[in-house]
């Protein structure tokens, strides 16, 4: 018998009202670990009565007893940050040192950040001659939070902090496909928060997930997950007005140009590309390089990519784990089948790669790269969410604003260049929810975090989340003078 990750509802692990269970697989080894119910609508209406009888009481503590709450979750996570970190780096396959140094660093930081927010998110006022409005940003209610296997307990902790930064209370739903740390989170919170405050829920998103998003007594829906589920969850939210936050797919360009720093270029390129086994949604997923250096930069990225230690996990010199799932190997797999049909040039990689030992059986993929496919190749304009890339030349500024424009998506880009000038004028013309200019991937919660087209809906982060995650309503004080 495997161990079963119960539901967490009402401050107490529950044994789910339903007997199916999902396994939970380790993807470096291929073997399964554990189980999580596959929840019914009987667990999520105990998990709505739990969010009711918990969230008035909750929303109407004081900010600062708020913000109290949050930064003990954040010291809890950093007291067992070793042990999230193994949690982390088991269940999704991902390196040890990119789950210990960055992901489960920054889920503690989500929880302080947005204590701070709890504290100095204000009402504003304004003055009339004759009036007085005072706009008031009262908590939703309960909100549902629903997050992928990618980044999961980070990407749980970026919703979760601000919906309980404004009062409400929180049913959570984790990927099934990674429910581990957010299990092992709700122990950490159980001493924490007071029940009912926050609530998980494990199971598929066909199954418990869309049944979450259309309940009536959801007020709110923050999604990160794939274009094609977001444009599903708006659609069930839309019969109810509900509000919905969508953070999704990207097909992210990174442009070098010629006057560039040309080694950090090279190195910022090959992480943007292959970071956590290119199952960011910021990953750079197309190269885009000024022709002059094509040649010499497409030898320097192969180069390095070759160097990049695929291995075991759990082992701090591992630079490149398992992809999530046999599922996820297959889609990927799939897609490189694509590329190669579409007459691409393989440069590196392509194929599953079979270690020895403990991690035999694990879903590893070689770093793979193409060139030589058109703009309008499949591979150039879909999503494929692993650790393929392209690298394609471009032959002056306008030639690559139109190529780093032209996919559905809109979610970051990045772009390598020490023309302040063109750094100026290609930021504003990228349609893109994020530009970062010679870096990759810098994060401050403060900003506003999100994609246009196809990448989603609303921002995340700083104010842009406290203003999601609360009502607004405006009273007018007449009679002022
Ligand atoms: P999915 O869209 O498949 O799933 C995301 C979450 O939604 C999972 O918990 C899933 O459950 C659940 N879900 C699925 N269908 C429904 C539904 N109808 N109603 C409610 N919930 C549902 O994405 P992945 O987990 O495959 O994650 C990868 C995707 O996430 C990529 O496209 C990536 O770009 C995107 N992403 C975007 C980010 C951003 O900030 N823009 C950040 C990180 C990832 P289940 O696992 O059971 O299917």
């Amino acid at each position: 018998m495997v161990p079963r990750l119960e539901n967490f509802i009402a401050g107490a692990f529950q044994k789910s009202q339903h007997s199916r269970f999902v396994p939970v697989v380790e993807p470096a080894t291929g073997q399964i670990y554990a189980s999580v119910p596959e929840s019914s609508t009987a667990d999520l209406k105990l998990a709505i009565d739990a969010a009711h009888a918990a969230q008035p009481g909750f929303g109407k503590l004081a900010p600062a007893q708020r913000a109290a709450l949050l930064r003990r979750l954040a010291d809890a996570i950093d007291a067992d940050s070793a042990n999230l970190a193994v949690i982390e780096s088991k269940d999704c396959g991902k390196t040890i040192t990119q789950a210990s140094q960055i992901e489960i660093p920054r889920a503690a930081a989500n929880f302080r950040y947005f204590a701070a927010m709890a504290e100095s998110f204000g009402s504003e006022s304004h003055a009339h001659p004759d009036a007085l409005n005072v706009t008031l940003r009262p908590p939703l209610g309960t909100v549902a939070c629903i997050s992928p296997w990618n980044l999961p307990l980070y990407l749980l902790s970026w919703k979760i902090a601000p919906a309980l930064a404004c009062g409400n209370a929180v049913i959570a739903k984790p990927s099934e496909v990674t429910p581990a740390s957010a299990h092992r989170f709700a122990e950490l919170a159980q001493g924490i928060l007071p029940p009912g405050v926050l609530n998980i829920l494990h199971g598929s998103g066909a199954g418990i997930g869309k049944a979450l998003v259309r309940h009536a007594d959801v007020k709110a829906v923050s999604f990160t997950g794939s274009t094609l589920t977001g444009a599903a969850i708006a659609e069930d939210c839309a019969a109810s007005f509900k509000k919905v936050s969508l953070e999704l797919g990207g097909k992210n360009p990174m442009l070098i140009f010629a006057d560039a720093g040309f080694d950090g270029a090279v190195q910022a390129a090959l992480r943007a590309a292959f970071s956590n086994q290119g199952q960011i949604c910021l990953c750079a997923s197309r190269i885009l390089v000024e022709r002059s250096i094509y040649r010499r930069f497409v030898e320097a990225f192969v180069e390095g990519a070759k160097k990049i230690r695929v291995g075991d996990p759990s082992h701090p010199d591992t630079q490149f784990g398992a992809l999530v799932s046999s599922a996820h190997l297959q889609k990927v797999t799939d897609a490189i089948a694509v590329a190669e049909t579409e007459g691409g040039r393989k440069l590196l990689g392509g194929s599953r790669i079979y270690l020895e030992g403990r991690c035999a059986d694990g879903f590893f993929l070689a770093p793979t790269v193409f060139d030589q496919l058109p703009q309008s190749a499949q591979t150039n304009q879909q999503e494929i969410f692993g650790p393929v890339v392209t690298l394609q030349a471009f032959d002056n500024d306008a030639q690559a604003l139109l190529m780093a424009n032209d996919t559905r998506y809109g979610l970051a880009a990045s772009v390598y260049t020490n023309d302040l000038g063109r750094a100026q004028r290609l930021a504003q013309g990228l349609q893109m929810g994020m530009v970062w200019i010679n870096c990759w991937m810098h994060r401050d919660l403060r900003t506003p975090f999100g994609g246009v087209k196809a990448s989603g809906l609303g921002r995340e982060g700083g104010t842009d989340a406290m203003r999601f995650f609360s009502d607004c309503k405006n009273i007018s004080f007449g009679g002022w003078e």
